[in-house]
């Protein structure tokens, strides 16, 4: 047993690979999965099984060889994928299927057969993948919507290997789900693993749900009876770095080296003194994150409370994403009009509402915003967690500021003490937003202390462990069942 390893399976490595002029650049990924699992990863033989981000027509065989190499250096086994694997089963059944439909945008959804059918050969590439690094009594950790078939593709030639699986996204409502033409063949994909992880109960209690009422299959409590195997479905909320995110804020607090421009440009609207506050929201520009109504909800705000003109400053960072896919197009033309219409009717000769930025931005800088907000506004229509609001709480050195957060992502489900509301509603918006605005300090300080100890406590290395020590246990449990 002692030479058992654990291989962590997702779509893409947690490597930034990039090739210029035949030379390689390799360099970490700084994502919330990758921290969450490098611990993981770099015990004992771990290792991580995803695709590069470069699709074969890039390589020639020598640059191959080398990309794989260095990978291996990495302790990673990358999935060679082409062109059109991308274009089908990432862009196409990934983001324009399982993306919209699990995110309640049905509207969005396409059910395209070739889709379908590249999704399962992807699949099978990644189960074949991980099947050539596999030994008895390792475990297998897959992760996210682009993987759900892995599990069973895995679970079927080697019956014995501990799997886990774990949903970043939201799992719809049976009502949802049932719409999807594939709806059987993925739940019993998932099924291959041995737990099965979600962000929230409500995700587990909907999973649960398709599961009885799609493939009839008993459930008592969060327990699957499938195949002579117990299944175990659980939450495990997924946190943040909170102490990197801490030091950082902290460093950034007391550096009396020279300020950063973003920096410099964000103080001259702090005055606290003549009431003049900053509003901050980042999101990738993705139709789930409620952008377009939150602009809405903002010019509502400034019109129901005039006092705040001149007063407010909403500094919106929209990190692109997923740009050819049409819709992503057209959210990103409504943001640029809505900004470009709100700043030209409120706008002053000294001031100007909306801060907008279309790009992703350093670590330093997004620093910079988080510290210097007085209040964040995250408002997605739908969102699996929402890290964001986690990260911005992490970063509250002084336990001031406040967290809006829309109830409609999964971190509100841990985040009671931020002011919840419901993000189609102008009112409940404006509302919130001026007594956020106007919240004593004693007050934002009693809520950032109850959010801050909690997300401290409950780390994304806390929740690698614990998904982790759960699926050894369910494996214990089958072999005693055994
Ligand atoms: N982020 C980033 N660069 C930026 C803006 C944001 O790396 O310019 C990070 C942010 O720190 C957070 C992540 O992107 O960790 C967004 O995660 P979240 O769960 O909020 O949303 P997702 O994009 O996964 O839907």
């Amino acid at each position: 047993m002692s030479n058992s390893k654990t291989i962590i399976v997702s779509n893409r490595l947690p490597l930034q690979i990039s090739i210029e002029d035949d030379k390689l650049e390799v360099s970490a990924s700084v994502g919330g999965l990758a921290t969450g699992m490098k611990s993981v990863h770099t015990e004992g033989n771990g290792i991580w099984v995803g695709w590069t981000g470069i699709t074969d027509e890039d390589l020639n065989p020598k640059l191959r060889d080398t990309v794989n190499k260095r990978v291996k250096q990495e302790k990673c086994v990358a999935v060679n994928l082409t062109e059109q694997d991308i274009e089908d089963y990432y862009l196409g059944f990934s983001n324009k299927t399982l993306w919209p439909l699990f995110h309640y945008f049905m509207e969005y959804t396409a059910f395209e057969t070739k889709e379908w059918n590249a999704y399962v050969e992807v699949n099978q590439k990644f189960a074949n993948a991980v099947l050539e690094q596999l030994n008895d009594g390792d475990t297998v950790w897959v992760h996210d919507y682009q993987l759900l078939l892995v599990p069973e593709m895995i679970k079927a030639k080697k019956p014995y290997t501990t799997i886990g699986f774990f949903l970043h996204i939201p799992f719809p409502s049976y009502e949802i789900f049932r719409t999807f033409p594939w709806r059987s063949e993925v739940l019993e994909g998932m099924l291959g693993a041995d737990l099965i992880g979600f962000h929230t109960y409500d995700y587990e209690r909907h999973f649960l749900s398709s599961i009885k009422r799609i493939l009839r299959l008993e459930v008592n409590f969060n327990e699957i009876s499938y195949h002579n195997r117990i299944i175990k479905v659980d939450s495990f909320p997924m946190g943040i770095d909170y102490q990197k995110f801490w030091n950082a804020a902290l460093k950034h607090n007391s550096d009396h080296e020279e300020k950063s421009d973003l920096q410099r440009r964000l103080d001259e609207h702090i005055d606290p003194e003549h009431n003049k506050k900053l509003i901050l929201s980042i999101d990738r520009m993705d139709y789930t994150k409620g952008i377009p109504n939150r602009l809405r909800a903002f010019e509502y705000f400034l019109n129901a409370y005039p006092q705040y003109k001149e007063h407010v400053r909403l500094v919106m960072l929209a990190v692109p994403s997923r740009s050819n896919v049409p819709q992503y197009i057209k959210l990103k033309r409504e943001t640029d009009e809505l900004v470009g219409r709100i700043n030209g009717q409120f706008a002053t000769v000294s001031w100007t509402p909306i801060w907008y930025f279309y790009r992703s931005l350093p670590f330093s800088d997004l620093i910079d915003l988080y510290t210097s907000a007085d209040v964040a506004l995250i408002t997605p229509v739908r969102d699996g967690m929402n890290l964001v609001a986690k990260e911005y709480v992490a970063t509250r050195t002084n336990t001031d500021g406040v967290l809006i957060l829309s109830e409609m992502a999964g971190a509100a489900k841990e985040m009671n003490e931020a002011l919840l509301i419901n993000p189609n509603s102008y009112d409940d918006f404006a509302n919130t937003l001026k007594r956020a605005l106007e919240m004593p300090e004693a007050e934002q300080k009693t809520r950032m202390k109850f959010l801050q100890k909690r997300l401290k406590r409950y780390d994304v290395e806390k929740w690698a462990k614990e998904f982790l020590s759960a699926l050894r246990a369910t494996r214990e449990l089958q072999e005693v069942i055994v």
